[in-house]
Order: structure tokens, then sequence, then C-alpha cells
């Protein structure tokens, strides 16, 4: 498949992020890639997404089979937990894994409206406080927007306005008392902002990663919106990105970006 073709943008956020959650960088200035780089939980369960959209599978089901799969791709304690239990409660949390792996939906719904309500199911089986929905929905929603020729100003407006987060803030500012935060409200705005600062794909992983903090989530949602506003990830990171993901994987990213890279209003 065309490098061009793949739906990336969060899984390459991911893994570049990957090498500096643990060992923050205050600089946009950094190796995009190393020895180091693996994808991790962000990855897995934006492939859940994936995987449960294009085959109808049960939301809360594909969550925990993806995430026993790679039990050690580094997931938050409750979540761990809530991979070990059988009964699958939501167990109401406002941390950022709602966020980060709900960039597939943004792409797979043709109204703003669909898309606010699938972030909504996707958060809740795990993430049902309002503010791990809240975190879904506006990352799926600012994914939908780009996806959609809106600008980077529109999108601005209409997360303030229906999310309440502040954007008016500098990512130079937020920088220098910046640190690590796993609640969606403490890392969406300032992943959204990383997006919203950005010139291009590339630049949009820097600023987000500069922050520190959770880099590998931040990374992760900075990527999944600068996509489908810039349209496509640079070939070399897709080359690199792809070369760390075992083949079940590529392949369901084929199929998910096969049925719905053409969504992607040029
Ligand atoms: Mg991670």
């Amino acid at each position: 498949m065309d490098s061009t073709q793949y739906i990336i943008g969060a899984i390459a956020g991911d893994v570049i992020g990957s090498c500096y959650e643990w060992h923050n960088v205050k600089t946009t200035d950094f190796t995009l890639f190393s020895g180091h780089s693996r994808f991790t939980d962000d990855s897995v369960l934006t492939f859940a997404t994936m995987d449960y959209l294009l085959n109808n599978k049960s939301i809360a089901e594909t969550y925990h089979k993806y995430g026993n799969d790679y039990p050690h791709a580094g997931y938050g304690g409750k979540f761990k937990g809530w991979l070990h239990s059988d009964d699958l409660k939501p167990f109401n949390s406002w941390g950022n894994g709602s966020a980060m792996r709900v960039s597939p939906v943004g792409w797979a719904f043709n109204t703003l409206e669909e898309v606010l309500e699938q972030a909504k199911a996707s958060a809740e089986v795990t993430h049902n406080h309002p503010e791990g929905i809240k975190g879904a929905q506006a990352v799926a929603s600012s994914v939908f927007l780009a996806r959609t020729g809106k600008t980077k100003g529109e999108i601005k407006q209409y997360v303030i306005e229906k999310f309440g987060y502040d954007l008016d803030r500098k990512i130079n500012d937020i920088r220098i008392h910046y640190e690590f935060d796993v609640s969606c409200q403490g890392s969406v705005p300032e992943a959204i902002i990383a997006f919203l600062e950005s010139t291009d794909y590339e630049n949009a992983i820097r600023l987000a990663i500069s922050l520190g903090g959770d880099s590998d989530t931040i990374g992760c949602i900075t990527g999944g919106i600068a996509e489908t506003f810039y349209k496509n990830v640079p070939d070399n990171i897709v080359e690199n990105v792809l070369a760390l993901l075992p083949p079940n994987f590529v392949k369901l990213l084929e199929e998910f970006s096969m049925k719905y890279k053409d969504n992607l209003i040029k």
C-alpha cells in the first residue's frame, strides 16, 4: 500500500513519544526514532478501536481482548485492574486513555452528531466520568472537523464552546511548568494546542512531545488530529512506524485505511 494511504497519525505520535514518556524532553529538538522506539498502550487500544469499528464487535470486549493480548504496553493501574476483571464494568475514569484511543471514530462517521455519540460510546465502557467522555469527544470531534476541511480557527472555537477547554495558551508558556498528568482535562487541551500551533505534522508531534509529561499519549492525541488537518503523515515517519508494528496490526491498519481514507476531504 502507498504510504500516503495509511491512517497512522495517532500511532506514529505514540511511537515517537514512547522514548520520552519516562525521559521527558523540554525541547522540539529531539530524535524521532531510536532503538528504544516502540508502540505502547495508546497504539494497542487505537488498533482495538479500528477493529471494533471495522468488524462490528463489542466495544468493551475488544478493548479487554487487546489489553490482555498486549499486557505490557504501559496501561494505567485502574485499566490494568479492569483487564483482570470478568464483569467489564466501567470504573468512572477521567484518565486520558479515553482520548488516546478514539481518533478512528473521527474517521468512521460522517456527521458531527454521530462522532460525538460514538466517542461517548468508546469512552464510557471504562471512562464513564464526565471528563473522560468529554476528552474522547473533544479529540474525535477535532479529528472529524479537520478531516472535513474546517480551519484551525473553527476547530479551536468549537472545542472552546462545546467543551470549555482553555485553548488560549501557548506551548512555550505551558512547557515551563507542565508535568506528568494523565487526566483528560490536564492533557487533552494541551495536545490540541500543540496541533493548533503547528506548521506541519512533524512539527505538531515535536511541539506535543516538547511539553514533557505523558509524551506518548499527548503525541498520539496531537498526531491523530494533525494527520487529518495536514492530510498525510510524511513517508519517512510512516515507514519507520510500520517497521515497528507486528503483521496483524499492519493488516488491520491497511483494512481500516482502505475503508476510510477516502473520507478525507481534500
Ligand atoms: Mg503509552
